[in-house]
């Protein structure tokens, strides 16, 4: 195979260094065409857990830039959840559809084995849980298996209360009550997270508008919830007190953001501004208050953690409740510094990090 983008060194660790990697494993099995990068971005508050994705990524940059980028997520996500863990993900790049078998999976649960428990993966993009029980033939180290394998079962309940509370905390500080009762709600992607969000909201009687790209999702969740269903790109533009991105990342950009009414935002999407730097910044000079989506859609981390260091539903539901009050340290901590809360809260990150680095300096 002729490699049409092939990386310099000096590239590789540049970027490296930039996010502050500790280890980045590049996984090569000639047999079964494996191709994979594991990131570990930081271990001092436990192991790097974060999930595998597959992507026919178009260069290896790409691939690299992805892994990189999405580990350094996970790290400040386990931080500020309070949780004993690090940050690590992984991509195997190739088009799942065509190459994915069983051979090229068990191989790479070998290359996860070998890290002897420094990174425990999961699922991503164009993961099944099937795909988790091959890796899981070869190392132990797989968390969010199926409850009938004695994991912790499906994220999206979990990922769907903490973006709950994590409304709640920022509606509280938009407008002076946590209450939802009445308040327009604009939910965009009414898939697993979406849908159980749908939920609590209409049982606090907020009125809801909704999207999705599938015309009969979106129909359906209408008429389940009571809510209008609008187009894709009319979303931005709806009269609502609350917007909430629950599909895709990068949502929050130059174009949606005049476009935008509401005062608050708060879903559980990734990556939802599109340049943290800018549109974070932007969203408070146009007084919405953005609750940081690493930090309300931390729910699903919360109930993998359970599955690896313990725990039960009752125990994940109620520190998932804290996000509530993490949201609401990080917003006023935003104010308090005239910063942006997606900033504060990694600030905030980071200095557990670096705290409780300390903590362990000593035997
Ligand atoms: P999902 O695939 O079940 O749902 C996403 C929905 O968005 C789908 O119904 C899809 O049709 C729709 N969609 C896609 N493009 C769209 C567009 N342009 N406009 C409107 N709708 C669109 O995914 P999910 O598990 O519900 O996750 C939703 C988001 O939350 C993702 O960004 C995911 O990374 C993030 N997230 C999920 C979890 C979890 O526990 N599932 C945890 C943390 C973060």
């Amino acid at each position: 195979m002729v490699e049409t983008n092939v990386l310099t060194e000096s590239s590789v660790f540049g970027q490296i260094a930039e996010y502050q990697h500790e280890q980045v494993v590049f996984c090569h099995d000639h047999e079964t065409g494996l191709r994979a990068i594991i990131g570990i971005h930081n271990t001092v508050l436990g192991p790097a857990l974060g999930g595998t994705r597959m992507w026919h990524y178009t260069t290896e940059a790409e691939a690299l830039n992805d892994v990189l980028r999405l580990s350094r997520g996970m790290t400040y996500k386990a931080a500020i959840s309070g949780l004993n863990l690090g940050g690590g993900k992984a991509v195997i790049i190739g088009d799942a559809k065509t190459m994915k078998t069983e051979a090229l999976l068990r191989k790479f649960g070998r290359f996860v084995q070998n890290l002897n428990g420094k990174y425990i993966t999961a699922e991503d993009v164009n993961m099944t849980t099937k795909d988790m029980e091959y890796i899981r033939m070869e190392t132990k180290h797989v968390s969010g298996l199926p409850e009938s394998m004695g994991g912790s079962g499906d994220p999206s309940p979990v990922t769907a209360y903490g973006t709950y509370m994590g409304m709640k905390a920022a509606a509280k500080k938009a407008f002076g009550s946590d209450s939802l009762a009445g308040k327009r709600i604009a939910v965009q992607g009414v898939g697993h997270v979406g849908t159980y969000l749908l939920e609590y909201l209409q049982k606090e009687g907020a009125q809801l508008v909704l999207t999705d790209y599938y015309e009969d999702r979106a129909l359906e969740a209408a008429a389940r919830f009571g809510a209008k269903a609008v187009g894709l790109n009319e979303i931005y533009d709806q009269d609502v007190d609350i917007y909430s991105p629950c599909a895709l990342g990068a949502t929050l950009n130059d174009d949606t953001l005049r476009r935008l009414k509401c005062q608050v935002v708060a879903g559980c999407a990734n990556n939802q501004l599109a340049d943290e730097n800018v549109h974070g910044p932007a969203l408070v000079e146009r007084g919405i208050i953005y609750a940081p989506d690493f930090l309300i859609n931390a729910g699903g981390l919360i109930n993998v953690c359970s599955e690896v260091q313990g725990g039960n539903r009752q125990s994940v539901m109620t520190q998932t409740e804290r996000i509530y009050d993490i949201t609401t340290q990080v917003l006023n901590k935003a104010e308090q510094e005239g910063s942006h809360p997606q900033a504060a809260a990694t600030r905030q990150a980071e200095e557990r990090i670096a705290a409780i680095g300390k903590v362990k300096s000593t035997y």
